[in-house]
């Protein structure tokens, strides 16, 4: 996994991250510009060494509105560790309505889940009770941060400022 830049909104509201290369082409191209370095992080090129950067800032204002984390499969993997959340199986994955859909069950972040197929098909109609089959966690919403990190494998001390105003969101 490659090291993610966070990316500021203009008015400084963080946005999303992106690839350190994808934030040197902002900057370079003057959409963009450095906020902060990461602390001790060096990019070396043959001849010299530069700090990587750890923060930009768009330049102009970026109009999207607000909603936090996209629902989506992937996303939803991703919150789930990739691990089907009856058995702990890796591979062969689906989305699960916990609720099922054919009982009024939504597509939301807290009711679906990740599953194998195994399990998704071995459960059927059932709610997690009536199939006993326990959840390793009920599903939620998550934070904008917790996706940030997730998705970055880090976050920058430096980043915490920005962030903070993201989490309320
Ligand atoms: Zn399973």
């Amino acid at each position: 996994m490659g090291r993610k830049v966070l990316v500021l909104n203009q008015d400084f509201r963080a946005l999303t991250v992106c690839s350190v290369h994808r934030a040197f082409l902002l900057v370079y191209m003057e959409k963009a510009e450095l906020v902060s370095n990461a602390k001790n992080i060096y990019l070396r090129t043959v001849s010299t060494s530069f700090p990587a950067p750890s923060i930009i800032r768009l330049q102009d204002y970026v109009n999207i509105p607000y909603k936090g984390v996209v629902l989506s499969r992937q996303n939803i993997f991703k919150r789930d560790g990739h691990t089907c959340q009856y058995c702990g199986s890796k591979t062969v994955l689906t989305l699960d309505h916990v609720m099922p859909r054919s009982r009024g069950g939504q597509s939301s972040w807290e009711n679906l889940t990740t599953a194998c197929n195994r399990c998704n098909s071995k459960k059927g109609d059932l709610t997690p009770n009536e199939a006993q089959m326990p959840l390793k966690r009920k599903p939620f919403k998550p934070s904008f941060f917790m996706f940030l990190r997730d998705f970055s494998g880090h976050v920058d001390d430096e980043w915490l400022t920005y962030l903070g105003k993201a989490m309320k969101t």
